[in-house]
This record gives structure tokens, C-alpha cells and sequence, in this order.
């Protein structure tokens, strides 16, 4: 969604209060840079558009639960997500290039919301949703969890090159 904040950007207010949420008909956007997981809950959106003077900076909190996989295991996986959004704000339609800040454009007071916060979970939400940091996965022969405990299966993998070498010595 995009938010009018031209009451901070034409100097009417220094500061504007910024609470929005996003249900379930339009959370959608967020969730094809979400690593296949899923938003289950409201996005809700809080902060503010603050002018001092002269720069304009926001700040928002982004907040949801999301459900997913294990990248390694399948297991389901669920969480939330929580982060907190600064912005230099700028009317320029143009970002100024070269700089180490974090600026959002909004030109006619008019900012993109989606936009900042899209940004924001490509750059910080995990790229790999796991049940925990160790687990260990399946068994790439039975496709057992490992954390279940040992499935008997061989473990000794045979690097394919090897595998030749072994066919070899064998003759
Ligand atoms: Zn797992
Ligand atoms: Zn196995």
C-alpha cells in the first residue's frame, strides 16, 4: 500500500504516526521472498514519519508469525518475524546515488510501502527456514530424519571419482 505522508514531507506536522495492517487479501505481496514459507498472521505495521529538522526519517516496525519447512528435514517450522525499519526519507523521486544511507523516495509525500518493506526481508529474512541451526536432515538413502535416530543405512558415501578408482583396483 502506499501512504500519504505529505502532511510531514509539505511540513504541516514534524511527526505522523504510521499504523497499518496488512490481512490476508493483501499480504500476499510479501510472500514470494519469503524462502517458500508462509505469512499465518496479520502483517502489522507500526511507527512513525518523523521531521527533524528538515530530514525526514521513517521508522516502522514490521511484524507477523510465518509457518514453513525445515530446508533439511521437512519438519514444519514456525516463527515470527520482527523488524525494525529506518528510512531516510527523501521527495526527490531520485535516490541519490553513492551514499551509505538508507533512503526511501516519496515523491508528492506519496511512500511505498510494500516497497520498503519488500526490501527489508529480502535483505533480512532467513533465506533458509531450518526446524533448528543443527539439524542434521535426512538420510540420502532411505530418506529417514537422522534426528530420529539411525536408520542403519551405509554412511559411507562414495565420491563418484573415487567410486572408479575402486572399480579399478578391484580388476
Ligand atoms: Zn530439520
Ligand atoms: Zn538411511
Amino acid at each position: 500500500m502506499t501512504i500519504d505522508i505529505s502532511p510531514v514531507t509539505t511540513s504541516r506536522t514534524d511527526s505522523l504516526a504510521i499504523s497499518c495492517v496488512y490481512a490476508e487479501e493483501s499480504r500476499g505481496v510479501f510472500e514470494d521472498c519469503l524462502s517458500g514459507a508462509s505469512i499465518s498472521s496479520d502483517v502489522e505495521i507500526s511507527g512513525s514519519v518523523d521531521d527533524n529538522g528538515g530530514c525526514i526519517t521513517l521508522r516502522i516496525s514490521v511484524r507477523f508469525g510465518y509457518g514453513g519447512e525445515c530446508a533439511r528435514c521437512l519438519d514444519p517450522v514456525s516463527g515470527s518475524f520482527d523488524a525494525l525499519i529506518e528510512r531516510t526519507v527523501i521527495t526527490d523521486p531520485e535516490i541519490p546515488e553513492e551514499t551509505d544511507e538508507d533512503y526511501v523516495s516519496a515523491p508528492d509525500g506519496k511512500l511505498d510501502l510494500d516497497a520498503v518493506i519488500l526490501e527489508e526481508l529480502l535483505l533480512t529474512f532467513p533465506t533458509k527456514l531450518l526446524c533448528s541451526e543443527s539439524c542434521p536432515g535426512i538420510c540420502p538413502k532411505c530418506g529417514r530424519k537422522k534426528k530420529d535416530g539411525e536408520c542403519g543405512c551405509d554412511k559411507k558415501e562414495i565420491d563418484p571419482r573415487l567410486k572408479i578408482l575402486e572399480q579399478l583396483l578391484e580388476k
